[in-house]
């Protein structure tokens, strides 16, 4: 197919050094030279945005050392790179960056002096990774013979709510977007957009969420009606599970956007949950791509499922570092009213809610959540609900999704999943089933994810091409 424009996502890994960097712009330059009009989008350096994570709550408890320890190193990680990519000392490119550095710095010596990291001043703190990898991917364009311009988020028409830390794109962002780009295009300039923040209205630098860059990429493809959105990534595409816990997973050659949105909820780190979320009404389709094998097609993410026969599941995917929250009380939750109390509580918490179930009996309603959030979900149940209710908790909990649309209508997949776990000596603690029937979720024992995500892989086929017979 003959593309007219593109928009392509680096990962952590395709810019974790100037090597890196390079091979990445050589990717985005040979479709420049087809003739296609790519715009880059770029996550920081692997391992950056952690590190201002760590130094921005070192600040906060007062450890300016270690903080400063930690912006040093990112400095001279920033600038070795500037300079491997053939930038002068006193470049504006090495400016630029010192420049950054320096109000880095300055933010952090106010989070430490006033002891306090709100989500605000953490976004601002944790978005300069991407700040200071865009203008080392305009640098390797340019020496690769383009001209380049790098934008932060904001700056590119990236618009959001203020939910700091979890940000959502505002309407008014695809409009805004167009315009901020399209003088870029018609001076055949490629705009090099640093990805996982955006801002507000009043100009606060927001950020997407964990993984945000790959939600950036889509909100910018929608904007300007890309062709499709290509994922650059160090796998081969979406794999069948975690290939790090899965030796024999296999690529996923066509996934349905359902399909990815249930398997990115469910943990697999490979895209962010919501970045097909801006594809999903004009249809533009997502390709998750192998930098150190170009050629390979990787991952195409679209409307339509696209069933493998005898496949009826596509991949299984886990979520550790959950807990188990029982609600229960003799007959009070049979009163409609005190159930729905349970949820109202959660949703004024804004909780991620992985799974519910509730007996039959009414007698107990059990909520799987992240244990970050555990103890503000139990706070919010014991000040939000009505009766005489008890509340227990139960950590150290992992949670196991199947994910495939091939699953809906096909009977028997339950049965070979619960199978799976049971010859794995695999304790089951809740079971939950998606009505969407993309999905069946399973809760059971934090040490035991590694070994029954094996389990299941092996049990559906899914690291071989052609599914065992049965
Ligand atoms: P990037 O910075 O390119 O977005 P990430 O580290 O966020 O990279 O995501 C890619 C990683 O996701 C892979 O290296 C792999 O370890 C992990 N991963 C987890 N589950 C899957 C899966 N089902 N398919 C592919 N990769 C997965
Ligand atoms: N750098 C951010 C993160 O590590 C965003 C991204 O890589 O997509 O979460
Ligand atoms: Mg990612």
């Amino acid at each position: 197919m003959a593309y007219s424009l593109l928009v392509m996502k680096f990962g952590g890994t395709n810019m974790q050094d100037a090597r890196a960097i390079r091979h990445s712009a050589s990717l985005a330059a040979r479709s420049v030279r087809e003739g296609v009009r790519v715009v880059v989008v770029v996550s920081a350096m692997a391992g950056v945005t952690n590190g201002l994570l760590r130094l921005a709550d070192a600040a906060q408890a007062g450890d300016i050392a270690s903080a400063n320890d930690e912006i040093a190193a990112l400095r001279t990680r920033h600038f070795t790179a500037a300079q491997e990519l053939g930038a002068a000392p006193d470049s504006p490119a090495v400016r630029e960056i010192r420049e950054m550095h320096e109000t880095l710095r300055q933010a952090v010596y106010g989070v430490y002096l006033l002891r306090e990291l709100t989500p605000r001043s953490r976004d601002l703190i944790v978005a300069f990774g991407e700040r200071l990898s865009a203008p080392l991917m305009s640098l390797a364009l340019e020496q690769s013979g383009l001209r380049a311009r790098h934008l932060t988020g904001g700056e590119a028409g990236i618009l959001t709510d203020a939910h700091f830390g979890n940000a959502r794109p505002l309407s008014g962002t695809y409009g805004r977007i167009r315009d901020r780009l399209s003088g870029l295009f018609a001076a055949d300039v490629t705009p090099v957009i640093a990805g996982f923040m955006g801002e507000t209205e009043q100009g606060a630098l927001t950020t997407l969420g964990r993984g945000g860059t790959d939600f950036s990429a889509t909100i910018v493809g929608k904007a300007l009606g890309a062709d499709e959105v290509w994922a650059w990534k160090d796998v081969d595409g979406v794999m069948s599970a975690d290939p790090r816990v899965v030796r024999d997973a296999r690529n996923i050659g066509v996934l349905s956007y359902g399909e990815v949105m249930e398997l990115a909820y469910f943990g697999a780190k490979v895209l962010h949950p919501l970045a097909v979320t801006p594809l999903q009404e004009s249809g533009i389709p997502l390709r998750v791509k192998s930098a150190a094998d170009p050629d390979f097609p990787g991952t195409l993410v679209q409307a339509r499922p696209h069933e493998e026969d005898g496949h009826p599941v596509k991949a299984v995917t886990a979520i550790r570092g959950v807990s188990l929250v029982n609600v229960s009380g003799a007959g009070a939750l049979g009163v409609p009213e005190v159930v729905s109390s349970v949820f109202a509580a959660i949703a004024r918490e804004n909780v991620t809610l992985l799974m519910v179930s509730q007996s039959s009996s009414m007698s107990n309603v059990s909520l799987a959540v992240p244990s970050v959030d555990e103890a503000r979900t139990v706070a919010a149940l014991r000040a939000g609900i009505t009766g005489e209710l008890n509340v227990e908790v139960q950590g150290g909990v992992a949670v196991l999704a199947i994910v495939g649309s091939g699953m809906r209508g096909q009977k028997g997949v339950s049965a070979r999943l619960f199978t799976a776990l049971a010859e794995g000596d695999v304790n089951i603690l809740m079971i939950s089933q998606g009505s969407s029937e993309l999905n069946i979720s399973v809760a059971l024992g934090g040490a035991e994810v590694d070994r029954a995500t094996q389990a299941v892989h092996a049990a559906f086929g899914l690291g071989t091409a052609v599914p065992a017979a049965d």
